[in-house]
Formats: C-alpha cells, sequence, structure tokens
C-alpha cells in the first residue's frame, strides 16, 4: 500500500521557485485500479515520478509498502523502482535497434539475468500481451498498439506490483487504446495495482477510482460507479 502525506514539489531555486505539487494527500492500497486526470500542467507526471521513484518529494512523506522513502538516495531509489515499479509512458520508448523480444529483456540484462532465463521470460511476457508472433519485429514493423504491448511486457519483467501508465493511450487511436485498457484491467484483476493518467474520461471510467489534480492538489477523489 502507498501512503503520500502532505507531498509538496518544487523547480528551480530562488525567486524562481515553482510550486508543483502543494500537499498532496493520498492513500492507494494494494490492487486498486485508478485513475489520475487532470488539465495540462497540474502536476500529475510529477506525481506519477514521485510515486515510482524517478523523482523526490520537496516535502511531506511517501512510503510503500510502510518503508519511507524519504532519506533515500539514487541507489536505494533505483531498487525500489526495480523492485517494485513498472513503468509505461505515452511515447512507448522502446529502443529502435532492438526487436521486441529484446526490448522486454533489457532490463534484465542490467540485472545480470543470464540469456537464456532471459529469452524465457521475455517469450512469456509477449505472450501475455498477445505478441508472441511479433518476437523478432523491430518496432518500426509494429502498429502504435503493438509498440504499448511490447512496453508492457517490459514493464512486467522485473514482476512489479505496481504498474504506473503516464497517459498510456495518449498517442492511439481511441479503439486501440480501449484495448490497451483491456491489458491493463487484465493486469490488474491479476492482483498489480495500476496507476493511469489519462485526460479521457472513457480510459478513466475503465478504473476503479479517479482522481482529479488541479495546481498541484487533489480536488476530487470518487470511485467509479459501474
Ligand atoms: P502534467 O503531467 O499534469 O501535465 P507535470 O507534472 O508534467 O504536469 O508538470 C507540472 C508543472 O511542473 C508544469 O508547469 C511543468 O512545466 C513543471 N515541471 C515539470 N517538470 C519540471 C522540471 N523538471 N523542471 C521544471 N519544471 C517542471
Ligand atoms: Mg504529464
Amino acid at each position: 500500500m502507498m501512503k503520500l502525506s502532505d507531498i509538496s514539489k518544487s523547480y528551480g531555486a530562488g525567486s524562481l521557485i515553482v510550486p508543483v505539487l502543494r500537499g498532496v494527500d493520498l492513500e492507494i492500497g494494494d490492487g486498486e485500479f485508478v485513475a489520475i486526470m487532470g488539465p495540462s500542467g497540474s502536476g500529475k507526471s510529477t506525481l506519477m515520478n514521485i510515486i515510482g521513484f524517478l523523482d523526490k518529494q520537496s516535502a511531506g512523506v511517501y512510503s510503500l509498502n510502510g518503508e519511507d522513502v524519504k532519506d533515500s538516495n539514487e541507489k536505494q531509489l533505483a531498487r525500489l523502482r526495480n523492485e517494485h515499479i513498472g513503468f509505461v509512458f505515452q511515447q512507448f520508448f522502446l529502443l529502435p535497434r532492438l526487436n521486441a523480444q529484446k526490448n522486454v529483456e533489457t532490463p534484465l540484462i542490467y540485472s545480470g539475468v543470464p540469456k537464456k532465463e532471459r529469452a524465457v521470460r521475455a517469450r512469456e511476457l509477449l505472450a501475455k500481451v498477445g505478441l508472441e508472433d511479433r518476437m523478432t519485429h523491430l518496432p518500426s514493423e509494429l502498429s502504435g498498439g503493438q509498440k504499448q504491448r511490447v512496453a508492457i511486457a517490459r514493464a512486467l519483467v522485473n514482476n512489479p506490483s505496481v504498474i504506473l501508465a503516464d497517459e498510456p493511450t495518449g498517442a492511439l487511436d481511441s479503439k486501440t487504446g480501449a484495448q490497451i485498457m483491456e491489458l491493463l484491467t487484465k493486469l490488474n484483476r491479476e492482483g498489480k495495482t495500476v496507476i493511469v493518467v489519462t485526460h479521457e474520461e472513457e480510459i478513466a471510467a475503465c478504473t476503479d477510482r479517479i482522481i482529479v489534480l488541479r495546481d498541484g492538489l487533489i480536488v476530487e477523489d470518487r470511485k467509479v460507479t459501474a
């Protein structure tokens, strides 16, 4: 379970300091499926980056599973990230010269997993996202939806408990976006905590809970009624 208490984040220094998050209180339980909405610039990505240990709050307390991360250094943040978090982004961020299988394997190379084991794991995850027949395709040979599936498979490779998806359907047409949401729903049903940033009501409506940010504050937090 994640707990954020009075989280603030500012960028810049001195008289140029820009407050981006201004006291966010938020609890998200294990296995929740949450959408974060709000206007451009309201702090959604900043909040996701703090939740995912890509960035650190300026003030306030963030703990995951009771572990307070306030005094963590870069190395400890990287460990928390690798152990707990899978990231998915609007722009996929696949490595263009590597095929689907190698893209999925890449995080395992960094954690020293042997080649054979990596290949097995990548195959298993690409099958899970419906791409067992696209293992050797380069990103340029895949559709947008397929690229996002590869990115999701890669996000799953360390078996994280939390998937953070920052506008995962933002670069996709609505039908493909709906398919990506089906996949994220399936992962949530299997037990993952899934947090999705989106501008689209239809996408948010696939989740169980909608949080709205405005000017760095949570202004709405409601259950989605089926
Ligand atoms: P959202 O994802 O809701 O569009 P962001 O969290 O990306 O909003 O950004 C919120 C505000 O913080 C914006 O005004 C943005 O310009 C600013 N911001 C984000 N990242 C940085 C940064 N690294 N340095 C300075 N300002 C930033
Ligand atoms: Mg953003």
